[in-house]
């Protein structure tokens, strides 16, 4: 494997706090489970989203945290405690790029998550792309098929 290299980045700071998102860190961080996605725009970040929402919301609802990626990642609140504190984290990626994980990496050093790649848990015509080329009742079955994979892992 080659060595890993890495691209250096700015992030603009902010003195914003979101109640709401800090209430919600402190309730979820009691839970053994924390799921990150990667919230990609394309049918495939999509379906990863979704699921995670399932996952958390329906399936696994007791013992799984839904992390806040872009909270998690450009502030050092309570979405990024989250993820630091974490026993144990889940990311469902939406595809082989595994976005979450290497973003969430670079501000949690040592983060070692269990990586599922979502687009391998479902059939579907790998020359679609965009989230309007597939129906959004199969977007949900897919999101639904990714969520039932990773509870029963869990
Ligand atoms: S993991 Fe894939 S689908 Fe998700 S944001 Fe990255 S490139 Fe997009």
């Amino acid at each position: 494997m080659n060595a890993v290299e890495y691209e250096t980045v700015q992030i603009e700071k902010t003195d914003k706090v979101c109640l709401l998102c800090e209430d919600y860190a402190k309730r979820q961080a009691s839970k053994p489970i924390v799921v990150m996605c990667c919230e990609g725009g394309c049918l495939m970040g999509e379906v990863a989203r979704r699921a995670a929402n399932v996952l958390c919301s329906e399936f696994a609802r007791e013992k799984t945290a839904r992390l806040c990626l872009g909270g998690a990642f450009t502030k050092d609140t309570g979405q990024r405690a989250l993820a630091r504190n974490a026993n144990r984290i889940v990311a469902i990626e939406g595809c082989f790029i595994e976005c979450a994980t290497r973003m969430v990496k670079g501000v949690v050093p040592g983060l070692r998550p269990e990586v599922v790649i979502a687009d391998r848990l479902y059939d579907f015509d790998r020359n679609l792309f965009g989230i309007d080329e597939m129906p959004e009742s199969r977007l949900n079955a897919h999101a639904r098929e990714v969520a039932k994979a990773v509870a029963a892992r869990l």
